[in-house]
């Protein structure tokens, strides 16, 4: 189950995000990607953990602003603990990383068919 959309009034103690983007600094970068198409990129500046937890606070912040808590859903998979964003054109997405988890799904059934074959 997703976690309760935010409604307009709901009081929110934002303090401690706040204190993490407030130490969080960054500086515009132009880089190029793969294919040599530029992109405009932050980089992180000060301090190195402070800076990881800057960007993550920043994600977390841009999901209460922008985010479409619907759309916030657990891995199927019994064994994961990971959440994702469902960005899914038909909002059907069951496995954090189909690579990771959607394949230990695969190989489960395949093995579960196999079984019962013999
Ligand atoms: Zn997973």
């Amino acid at each position: 189950m997703p976690p309760a959309q935010p409604k307009q009034g709901d009081a929110r103690d934002v303090d401690a995000l706040n204190e993490y983007l407030h130490a969080y600094l960054s500086a515009p970068q132009l880089q190029c990607d793969s294919e040599g198409k530029l992109m405009l990129t932050r980089t992180a500046r000060g301090d190195a953990i402070v800076s990881m937890l800057g960007a993550v606070a920043e994600a977390v912040a841009q999901l209460l602003v922008e985010g479409d808590f619907t759309l916030i859903k657990q891995c199927e998979h019994p064994d994961c603990i990971l959440w994702f964003y469902d960005r899914t054109k038909a909002r059907k997405r069951w496995w954090c990383s189909m690579a990771l988890c959607g394949n230990r799904h695969k190989a489960a059934q395949f093995r579960k068919r196999s079984r019962a074959a013999v």
